[in-house]
Parts: C-alpha cells; structure tokens; sequence
C-alpha cells in the first residue's frame, strides 16, 4: 500500500483507504489513528456514540490525517449491504477492511438468555461475515485488498462467563481460516490479530481484583494496550506482510502461547 492519502487530498476514490468497524473508541480508535498514521484515508464506524466517532476524526485531522465517521450496526445484515452500496462502492478505493466491532453480554451458561448469545454472534461474527463478504466483492475486481479480524485470546482458550463471546472468536477464527483460501486466488490477504486482555472501556467494568488475578496470569506482568494491538494490525495491513494469509497473530503477553 502506498502512503498517498494525505498527498492526494482531493480525492478519497484513489487513495487507498481502510474502514476500520467500531473505530470511534478503544481497539478500534487507536487501529484508525495508526492506519491513518501510515497514510490510508481511514472510514470509521460506529453504532451509539457518534460524539467518540467525531472525536477520533478530529484527533487523525489534528495529526495531518484524513478520516470520516459514518454510523453502521455490523450485525444488522442489510444495513451492512446497503452501507458497503452506498458509502463504499465506486466511493473509496478500498485496500483494508478492519472488522473490530465487538460486544459482550457476559453471563454463566445456565443463566445466559438465547438472544444475548444471538446479539454476540451476529455483532461479533455475523457483522465480519457480512463486512467481508461486501469487502470481497469490491476488492476481488481490483485484485487487491487485506482483511484483518479481532479476535481475541479467549476464542483460543475459552473463558468461563463468555460462552456466547468466545464462541463468536472461535468462529471469528476459522471464518479467516476459510476465507484466507477463498480470496487468495483475488490477491486478499485474510488474518486474524487475537487480543489478550486490553484497557479500553469493555474491560474497564470489571473489578479491580478481577484485573489484578488477569494481570498475574500475564507472563508480561501487565494489560494490553489499544495501540499494542494497533500496532500488529498496522503491520498486516502494510506491504510488509503480503505473503501472511491465514494466521492468528496474538497479542497477548504472552497470556497464550
Ligand atoms: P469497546 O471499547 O467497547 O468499543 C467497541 C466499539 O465497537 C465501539 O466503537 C462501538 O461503537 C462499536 N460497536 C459496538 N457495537 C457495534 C455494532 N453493533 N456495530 C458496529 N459497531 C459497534 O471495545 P474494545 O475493547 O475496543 O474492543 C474492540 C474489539 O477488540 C472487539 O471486537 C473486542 O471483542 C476485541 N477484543 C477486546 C479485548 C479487550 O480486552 N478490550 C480483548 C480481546 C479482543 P459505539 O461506541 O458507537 O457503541
């Protein structure tokens, strides 16, 4: 990918951009200052809070950045169609699609309601189904293009409480498995980056002894942060890594090796 957006700043249908879903705060945000960083136009997403959406745009415009806001729920399928046709589509040259958006609705399996594990599978794995499905299609004409899920450690390991999350992640991970094989021969690269226990607001509810036995389970003594996972992302989005298709790249310190 070349860096031209910023140089190219009359035209975001040339220069290479990169939607980064739910990219108006924590993972997400600092995945969408990084790209645009490393020069792509960035379109960030979100769903509740379009105040965080303007305030990431403003903070990569302050950084000589170029990055919009528009507001999409990835689990609901025909707005993620209708999103990709309208805001996308012979609008941008898309190069990255970063599927970042995620939720939780924690809860033991015995207590855990049918649609709190409806709402987590079609967020967290329904919502990268449909963004890649619409992504291929734009990126499989231009024979070029790089896809990268968040996953998460637990979709390695399990976790007690996250029945419904884990196996969105799991499922996050063998969606990139398969299809990593399906767009190779479109010149798609499919990864997966596997976060471990990162501050941003979705760990920020849990309580303090809570952190502290994670952080002991942690061979790096001590949580993520959005930029440690940013960094990997930036990576598989660039030229450096264009021979890397199909992998889980974790960031975890080491919490799962
Ligand atoms: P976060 O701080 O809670 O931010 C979530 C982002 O997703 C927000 O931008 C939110 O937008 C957006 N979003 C929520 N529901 C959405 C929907 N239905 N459609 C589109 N966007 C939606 O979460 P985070 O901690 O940064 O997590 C980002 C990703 O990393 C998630 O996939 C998460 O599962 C994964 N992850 C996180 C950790 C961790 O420790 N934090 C670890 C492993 C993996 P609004 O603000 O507008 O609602």
């Amino acid at each position: 990918m070349t860096n031209s957006c910023a140089a190219s700043a009359d035209s975001w249908a040339d220069a290479p951009a990169a939607l980064v879903t739910g990219g108006s705060r924590g993972i997400g945000r600092a995945i969408a200052r990084t790209l645009a960083r490393d020069g792509f136009c960035v379109i960030l997403t979100y769903v509740s809070r379009p105040e965080e959406a303007e305030r990431a745009v403003e903070e990569i415009a302050a950084a000589g950045g170029r990055a919009r806001a528009l507001a999409l729920d990835v689990g609901d399928d025909a707005a993620v169609e209708a999103f990709f046709a309208a805001q996308i589509k012979d609008k941008v040259n898309l190069a990255v699609l970063v599927n970042n958006a995620g939720i939780t609705r924690d809860g033991f399996l015995i207590r855990m309601k049918t649609e709190d594990f409806d709402r987590v599978l079609d967020v967290n794995l329904g919502g990268a189904f449909a963004c890649s499905r619409e992504a291929a299609k734009i990126m499989g004409r231009r024979r070029t293009g790089r896809i990268i899920n968040i996953a998460s450690v637990v979709g390695q390991m399990g976790n007690a409480g996250q029945a419904n999350y884990c196996a969105a992640k799991a499922g996050l991970i063998g969606l990139t498995k398969s299809n990593a094989r399906e767009l190779a021969a479109r010149g798609i690269t499919v990864n997966a980056v596997a976060p471990g226990f990162i501050e941003t607001d979705m760990t920020a509810k849990l309580g303090e002894a809570v952190v502290a036995s994670y952080v002991e389970a942690i061979p790096l003594r001590r949580m993520g942060t959005a930029q440690d996972v940013a960094e990997a992302v930036a990576f598989l989005a660039s030229e450096r890594a264009a021979y890397i298709t199909g992998q889980v790249l974790a960031v975890n310190g080491g919490m799962y090796c």
